[in-house]
């Protein structure tokens, strides 16, 4: 019998994690899966950033840190964030915590109460829905679409606030759709918000320097919203460091405290050495990490390229991060190698099955004509997968 709780029994599996596991076991098996599925760069963390780890642990660094992470790391966050985004913060305003995922969970924790909506333009993170509903709220999708480059615009938030919206949640850029949002953009949006003086926003911004056209902008930076903003960054996508495991928030100090109280009671906060290796990965100037970027554009238009050539593949051009979220419901309704493909989730097993290549199906982001493909792999990888892609559909 499952004793399990409903909690538990409600969640959904993580469909970016769960992707990745499957085409682990079928490597496993023998199976020579290509991964276009995991979020994660392709690169090894820089050698500056491991060496400082490695002294960190000479120099017997291995007692519990501050539960908000150690004062001079919080610093090195200050600066970062002054230098990068024009935005100040004190030290009761950082957390840091166990990845930019716990970070958006403690927020929802925080935050939320019962029936509390939050809105999500869709496609949003995989896991921003379920971390909403595992803390009691309601994530109310707003749909965009490709024509509008997947972004949300003011007649639609102010369409979608209820007397209930507590929050908004979004990342920029964002992940899947790789789409950034432009100061004005994020102005039009702060605008309905004036009207609605007690809804917070989460402006994720992991991919902040993964971005190919610069101009990044924070939506704390309008002094108007400063108070009522939750900034959320961390080292895993520029610095190639996801399983290190630090992410941060800049936040009002009341919201960063009530963070502080949550992890003393579930993580007592976040690993010691990965904390030290990260104050010498945010000291570091933008252009040591630069070759990544370089990279990823590159490889951004060898897939646009490639993707162009298939047909029924209809995809916008990303801006940042390394995704792209191509609508592929031209698929749907037929029947390829005897395997019928009524929506994203048949599309992507189907590709997984025939060409073995990994991707994650659009329903897990909020759009289910479309999946999602990573280009964090090498070149060749993305070369080769989409000729077996080509090759399955043809
Ligand atoms: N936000 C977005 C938009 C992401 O893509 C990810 C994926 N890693 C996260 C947050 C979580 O990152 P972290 O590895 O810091 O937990
Ligand atoms: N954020 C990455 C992704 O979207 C990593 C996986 C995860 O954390 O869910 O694939």
């Amino acid at each position: 019998m499952n004793q399990l709780s409903d909690r538990i029994n409600n969640l959904a599996t993580s469909a970016t994690l769960a992707m990745a596991a499957k085409a682990r076991e079928l490597r496993a098996e023998g199976k020579d899966i290509i991964g276009l599925s995991l979020g994660e760069p392709d690169f090894d963390t820089p050698d500056f950033i491991k060496d400082a780890a490695i002294e960190a642990i000479n120099q017997n660094y291995n007692s519990y840190t501050p539960v908000d992470g150690y004062v001079d790391l919080k610093n090195a966050i200050i600066t970062k964030f002054k230098r990068d985004n024009n935005l100040s913060y004190s030290l009761p305003q950082i957390v840091v915590s166990t990845g930019a995922k716990q970070a958006l969970y403690n927020i929802a924790s925080v935050m939320l109460n019962k029936g509390d909506e939050v809105i999500l333009p869709c496609p949003y993170w995989v896991s921003y829905s379920d971390i909403i509903k595992l803390n009691d709220g309601v994530p109310v999708e707003v749909k965009t679409s490709i024509e509008n480059d997947f972004k949300m615009t003011a007649a639609q938030l102010e369409a979608a606030i209820t007397p209930k919206t507590k929050m908004i949640w979004y990342s920029s850029p964002c992940n899947p759709s790789g789409s950034v949002y432009s100061k004005e953009e994020l102005r039009a949006l702060a605008d309905v918000l004036q009207k609605h003086p007690n809804i917070y926003v989460v402006s994720d911004e992991i991919y902040e320097h993964i971005n190919f056209k610069g101009g990044h902008f924070s939506m704390a930076e309008f002094d108007d919203m400063y108070n009522r903003t939750v900034t959320i960054n961390g080292v895993s996508k520029a610095f190639a460091m996801t399983g290190w495991r630090i992410g941060y928030i800049g936040a009002p100090d009341w919201i960063a405290r009530a963070c502080n109280k949550i992890q003393g009671q579930v993580t007592s906060g976040a690993n010691c050495i990965a904390q030290r290796a990260v104050i010498t990965a945010l000291e570091a100037p933008a252009s040591c990490v630069k070759y990544m970027v370089d990279e990823f554009k590159v490889r951004r238009k060898l897939i646009l390229d490639l993707l162009g050539e298939i047909e029924g593949f209809k995809s916008n051009e990303p801006e940042g991060a390394f995704y792209v979220f191509p609508n592929i419901s031209a698929y749907f309704g037929k029947t390829i190698k005897g395997k019928e493909i009524n929506n994203a989730s048949d599309f992507s097993l189907f590709l997984l099955e025939e060409a073995l290549v990994a991707t994650v199906t659009g329903e897990a982001f909020g759009n289910p004509d479309c999946i999602r493909i990573s280009y964090a792999a090498s070149q060749d990888e993305i070369k080769e997968a989409i000729k077996r892609i080509k090759t399955a559909l043809s």
